[in-house]
């Protein structure tokens, strides 16, 4: 009776990983796993809730992965390690989706359209993708608890985001300010730092020289540079550095002011210096505008001022601002008492204060502007500049900076304790730490929190005619100032829910918040604490682990860290894996416009999700990236998958058929692969516990490798003897691989260890292996066997020697220790080497004779001209006794012209000649050599074993079982005849002959060997 569920040696991966998720989803396996930890230590893991209005891509199953491998490993080590999903729903993206879908152009399309009727769109569509999400969370082995999700468009999650910011208020960080913001015109809205972090792209845009012609001096203008001519439009200073040196240089028939650093590169040779002066003394002088529309920036209004952001690196020195344009222009014009005037409307065109340009969106309006600069003689130059500038990072819009009124979480106060967060945080890499998510945080910008959009968590905030403001921080809160708290917090129902106090109306500030704090929410918003759950958020506080893309530093990460920090003064996260970028194999990003897109279900389809996970876990450290296809994909199969599976197959095959009885004595083969394994879990969990899983799965897959080609191979005979110890250690070897496998190879690990021993439901019920005892020299001393092996095949192959044709000799340099560790294993190295004996040398130049050669690049500059004496003078030694002395640390003295010069080990170069008739091949001091001479006997023992081989092919061609008796019969070259005869004990034995014939002819199949012809025919017994 065969004591295993046979297996099928070329088993598709992705239809086992199917019956493998039935069998979990029959014995509820995910959350057996958890319920038998209940009151083992927690191990806190925090879901970064992805968004579900997309499909899911390859990169986020680099993330899920990464997700899962940590909480399963972690629960095989004995924690309690809760997963709880979540959903993210709200921002832009929805907004932008719904507007794509309904073909509007901006906010007015959305009004007209009706908010309810829009928003009712966002909450149907923000998970319009979440069956399939779950689809493939599941499928990749996602283990994460779906049906307990956490959405941020609930009710209970914004109360908490709402509590969170009442918070935040009373502390004085929740402010209204007017300040220059990015502000994407499509979108309608400004955007926090952290999202103009995320779109940078190079552009070109226009790079004009502009004249401002002096009101009191005909003929002389400052020359000023921008690359956005649409700000000249609303012009309203120009600013200078004072100290910096400027001159007045002439140019055909005009005088032209710029700095005189950039005199060259601006004007090139055309100018002639007529005047050095200090900016300083510019300040105040007064000019012409390029444009009269927006004349009344007050007394200081184009005028010279004095800049402190003034560059001359680029551009001229001579700044033209635009006041409400940027940060450093709306800092200079409040300095100055200038008034603001922004022209711009909400969606990016110009207002009716801008004469032609009116409603002209500003960025096209850039042509019109210098082609009136033209006409009008204030253009001295136009070109092109290319250069980073930020887009929305949704709907890739170039941003505008202006100034408008916003409210922000005034984080800069915090900078020193969102550090001192950080330093509680072990960061992988390591380097992110302190570069590039502690330069973000040293370079803190206050979070620019509202929106003026429509589906997101509402801002709490609600006014009084008068300005005066209240916070809210809950429901009840709401609804005990009395006003009415509709059943669903969003708006535009909230916006109806107005109160009465001190005889005067609140009404909600209309406000939306970043997106990105509703994430930052998520340790306490997910349980709806404080209102609820507040136990198990405080028992979940804060993760062990989190883990997501590098680009989280400035949006998850960042957010996680600065909400519980002000609100709790401490980072929400221990430890924080960042996954790098996944490209193809170009190095490309992927987009669907080079449709080079991989979907995740074609390679699950194509090789199973052990072998997509295997490949993200193991190919790279996983920061730095992918360069990713199907076929990438496709080698963790071939590599590393195929070879365990073969592996356990033939155990399973050779157990059933040669079901082992009694009990054997383990030999040293049988100890080395032990020691191996208990190296390889010291390893494993030692890299595990660093949240390394690439030298982790690096150390199984070498591991495997010894296993199938050392271990097996090497122990073929006794597995087909039925030796009990070889079974008993190879199943011990199987199944604790599976284990070891199972946090990274959920799949493949569950099956064998199912088959191969099944005493708990799934190899993921059962506690991660322990490492044990290990015998290190034997590891060792093995090693040095098998580096010998490996010369000595290198040997053959570089000799073009056939693997089956035996040899004379094997000289092996090796002496004390090495030499006790090869004798150990001599019968190893004489059967794969094939060869009759082996002879030790202690030293390599016993394997041959010792040429020396002049080392040009050590001796060369040394002796220059010289060097043909010094190269006859080092063919002149006595090579081998020189070779002694190099060796052994002398030197050795040669004589060239009239003095004695001595050379070392680094100055001649040893070249072994080998003995006629031997191949030889070297590592270090390590060589091997083999004798090549055959004599007759050798020869027909070569031919025999051929004959062998041939014979088993036809066995598998014939499709008989590797148990099969049979009847053979041989024909053809006479010579082959005679070395099968001669050898005719062995080729029964290895190939199950009861009985040989060697009349063979036309029925039976025609082999070759080396151009001779052989018949074999074989029947089962
Ligand atoms: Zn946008």
């Amino acid at each position: 009776m065969a004591r295993f569920r046979p297996v099928d040696s070329g088993q598709s991966f992705p239809a086992l990983e199917e019956r493998v998720l039935q069998r979990w989803r029959e014995r509820d396996v995910f959350h057996e796993s958890v319920r038998r930890r209940e009151r083992a230590p927690r191990f806190v893991f925090y879901e970064g809730p992805p968004t579900a209005n997309g499909r899911p891509g390859s990169h986020h199953v680099l993330s899920r992965v990464f997700k899962d491998v940590f909480p399963r490993y972690k629960t095989m080590r004995g924690h309690l390690v809760e997963r709880k999903a979540g959903w993210d729903c709200h921002g832009l993206p929805v907004e932008l989706e719904i507007e794509r879908e309904l073909g509007f152009q901006s906010k007015d399309d959305i009004e007209r359209y009706g908010v309810a009727e829009f928003n009712a769109k966002c909450r149907e569509s923000v998970l319009r993708y979440i069956d399939e999400w779950n689809l493939l969370t599941e499928r990749i082995g996602f283990w994460i608890d779906t049906g307990e999700a956490y959405y941020t468009l609930d009710n209970s999650y914004i109360e908490s985001v709402w509590w969170s910011l009442k918070q935040v208020f009373e502390k004085g960080l929740l402010t209204e300010g007017q300040r220059v913001v990015p502000y994407c015109p499509r979108c309608g809205t400004a955007l926090s730092s952290h999202e103009v972090a995320l779109g940078y792209r190079d552009v070109t845009d226009p790079s004009v020289y502009v004249r401002f012609p002096l009101r009191d001096e005909q003929g002389v203008s400052l020359l000023a540079w921008t690359t956005m001519p649409w700000t000249l439009v609303p012009h309203a200073a120009i600013a200078v550095d004072p100290g910096v040196a400027y001159v007045r240089a002439r140019v055909g028939g005009e005088v032209l002011i710029l700095a005189e650093a950039l005199v060259e590169r601006v004007l090139g040779g055309r100018a002639e210096v007529e005047q050095r002066l200090p900016g300083s003394q510019l300040l105040g002088l007064r000019y012409e505008p390029p444009f009269p529309y927006i004349g009344d920036y007050g007394e200081r209004g184009h005028t010279v001022l004095a800049g402190d952001f003034v560059s001359v690196e680029d551009g001229t020195g001579v700044v033209h601002t635009g006041a409400a344009f940027g940060e450093d222009d709306f800092r200079l014009a409040q300095e100055n008492g200038l008034r603001i005037h922004n022209p711009v409307r909400p969606d990016g065109r110009f207002d009716e204060r801008t004469g032609p340009f009116a409603g002209m969106y500003v960025r096209d309006a850039d042509p019109k502007i210098i082609d009136a600069l033209r006409q009008s003689g204030r253009l001295f130059d136009a070109g092109e500049y290319e250069h980073s500038y930020p887009h929305c990072w949704r709907c890739d819009t170039p941003l505008l900076y202006y100034a408008k009124s916003n409210w922000y979480v005034r984080t800069t106060a915090l900078k020193d304790e969102l550090l001192a967060a950080n330093e509680q945080v072990t960061w992988y890499p390591e380097h992110i730490k302190h570069g590039r998510f502690g330069n973000w945080l040293e370079n803190n910008v206050d979070w620019a929190l509202s929106r003026e959009r429509y589906w997101g968590t509402p801002l709490p905030i609600w006014r009084a005619a008068d300005g005066e403001i209240v916070c809210v921080g809950s429901r009840d809160e709401l609804r005990e100032l009395g006003a009415e708290v509709p059943d669903d917090l969003h708006r535009p129902y909230i916006d109806d829910a107005s109160f009465q106090r001190d005889g005067k109306t609140f009404r909600r500030v209309p406000d939306l918040i970043d997106v990105w704090w509703d994430s930052g929410c998520m340790p306490f918003a997910q349980w709806h604490a404080p209102f609820e759950n507040e136990r198990r958020f405080e028992e979940l506080f804060p993760a062990d682990y989190i883990c997501e893309a590098l680009d989280q530093t400035r949006g998850w990460f960042y957010s996680l860290l600065a909400v519980s920090t002000m609100l709790f003064g401490r980072s929400s996260y221990e430890t924080v894996l960042c996954l790098g970028l996944i490209l193809d194999p170009e190095g490309q990003k992927m987009s669907k416009s080079k449709g080079n897109i991989v979907v995740p279900w074609d390679v699950i389809d194509a090789h199973g999700a052990d072998a997509f996970r295997w490949y993200y876990f193991t190919s790279k450290q996983p920061w730095d990236g992918y360069r990713f296809s199907l076929e990438t994909v496709g080698e963790s199969v071939r590599q590393f998958l195929r070879a365990l599976w073969n592996t356990y197959s033939f155990h399973v095959l050779y157990a059933n058929v040669n079901e082992p009885g009694g009990e054997s004595e383990p030999n040293d083969l049988d100890r080395w692969i032990l020691s191996r394994l208990e190296a390889t879990t010291e390893r494993a969990i030692d890299r595990l516990d660093d949240y390394d899983t690439t030298f982790a799965g690096r150390a199984i897959a070498e591991f495997v490798d010894d296993l199938s080609n050392w271990y097996v191979r090497r122990s073929r005979r006794r597995f087909w003897d039925g030796d009990p110890a070889a079974f008993a250690t190879l199943q011990h070897c199987l199944v604790t691989t599976a284990k070891l496998l199972a946090p990274l190879t959920p799949f493949v690990a569950d099956e064998i260890y199912e088959n191969l021993d099944g005493s708990e439901a799934s190899v993921h019920l059962c506690d991660y292996p322990e490492p044990g005892k290990r015998d290190q020299q034997l590891e060792w001393q093995m090693q040095v066997a098998r580096d010998a092996v490996e010369l000595g095949r290198a040997a053959r192959a570089q000799a073009k020697a056939k693997v089956r044709q035996p040899l004379h000799e094997a000289v092996v340099v090796a002496a004390e220790r090495e030499r006790a560790a090869i004798e150990r294993f001599q019968e190893l190295l004489l059967d794969e080497l094939n060869v009759k004996r082996v002879r030790y040398v202690s030293q390599a130049d016993e394997l041959g004779r010792f040429e020396l050669r002049p080392n040009y690049r050590s001796l060369g500059p040394r002796f220059g001209k010289l060097m043909p004496q010094v190269a006859a003078a080092v063919a002149g030694l006595d090579a081998d006794r020189a070779a002694r002395t190099l060796r052994d640390g002398g030197s050795v003295g040669i004589n060239v012209d009239g003095k004695e010069h001595p050379l070392s080990a680094d100055d001649v170069q040893l070249v072994l000649k080998p003995l006629e008739g031997y191949q030889v091949e070297r590592a270090g001091t390590h060589a091997v050599a083999l004798e090549l001479t055959l004599d007759e006997e050798l020869r027909r023992e070569g031919l025999a074993r051929e004959v062998v081989h041939a014979v088993q092919a036809a066995r598998k061609a014939a499709g008989l079982n590797v148990e099969d008796r049979i009847s053979l019969t041989l024909g053809g070259d006479g010579e082959l005849l005679a070395a099968a005869r001669a050898h005719e004990a062995y080729v029964t034995g290895e190939t199950l002959a009861t009985a040989v014939a060697y009349d063979g002819s036309d029925g039976c199949a025609p082999a070759e060997i080396d151009g001779r012809e052989l018949r074999i025919g074989v029947e089962p017994a």
